[in-house]
């Protein structure tokens, strides 16, 4: 068994069989659906650094007719800062999930996010941005409510930053590793997507409504695996083991389909 395998086990699911790339062959209702999107590699492509992403006008007029279309049942469900995200999409995404699940913005204003220990939040932040001194070849990216090590330019030191990490957070009971592309995470412990999405389903725009959850990374998987058993849409953006029921190539492909969405709703 591969250690990819042997990690999603770990993480508590198995990804079935990779689905085909057959997303073409969903159309949603934008009457009764609700649309949670993950951001970076879902709805952007992944850059060499956080912060040299290209979000176009295109996408934001997208958001906003998928937002009307939907009856405003639309979320970007991401673990970047809630902050950056508005400062990406502005006005075009009124309900917005950061920091996978730490923060939450609703119609526009902030609604109070998860409590954490910022003595020793700020005791982890410290020291792994030491780390990142010492070692320029990582990438340092201070959250509101964690930190994160980016290797992407070196792959190769995934194990040197996994460990580091892994020592730093030891046995607290408030935070926890989370891995991503070509990253690794702290963050606290007990946040996720899937209770982001369960939180925003409450809201009067998104209630009862069929969920339709669409992310390209390993920790889009457990929010996956949550949204299947609530009898919702996933879709994967991009190759690798899931357990999404759709699949779809790049960000490009996937914001083709939900434009195609939008101009079936129309007709
Ligand atoms: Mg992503």
């Amino acid at each position: 068994m591969s250690n990819q395998w042997d990690y999603y086990n770990m993480v508590g699911f198995a990804p079935e069989v990779n689905p085909p790339d057959d997303l073409e062959r969903l159309s949603i209702s934008d009457t009764d659906t609700a649309l949670f999107l993950d951001f970076d590699g879902t709805l952007v492509d992944i850059a060499p650094t956080p912060d040299a992403i290209r979000v176009d006008d295109c996408l934001k007029s997208l958001l906003t007719e998928l937002s009307r279309h939907h009856d405003g049942a639309v979320s970007i469900v991401s673990g970047r800062n809630l902050r950056e995200i508005e400062h990406y999409l502005g006005e075009c995404a009124p309900t917005i999930s950061g920091g996978h699940g730490a923060e939450l913005r609703y119609g526009g204003e902030h609604v109070e996010g998860v409590k954490c220990d910022a003595d020793r939040l700020d005791h982890i932040k410290k020291a792994v941005k030491e780390f990142a001194i010492l070692d320029p070849r990582v990438i340092a990216e201070d959250k509101s409510f964690g930190i994160v090590l980016h290797f992407r330019q070196h792959p190769e030191l995934e194990c040197k930053v996994r460990e580091f990490l892994t020592i730093l957070v030891g046995e607290d009971d408030a935070f926890e590793l989370q891995s991503a592309k070509m990253a690794v995470e702290i963050k606290p412990k007990g946040i996720s997507k899937a209770d982001a999405i369960g939180r925003i389903m409450a809201f009067k725009e998104f209630a009862g409504r069929n969920i339709v959850f669409a992310g390209d990374d390993v920790t889009d998987e457990s929010a996956f695996s949550w949204v299947n058993q609530q009898g919702g849409v996933t879709v994967r953006i991009g190759e690798g083991p899931t357990c999404a029921r759709y699949r779809t190539q790049s960000p490009s492909t996937f914001k083709a389909w939900l434009l195609g969405q939008v101009e079936a709703g129309r007709s």
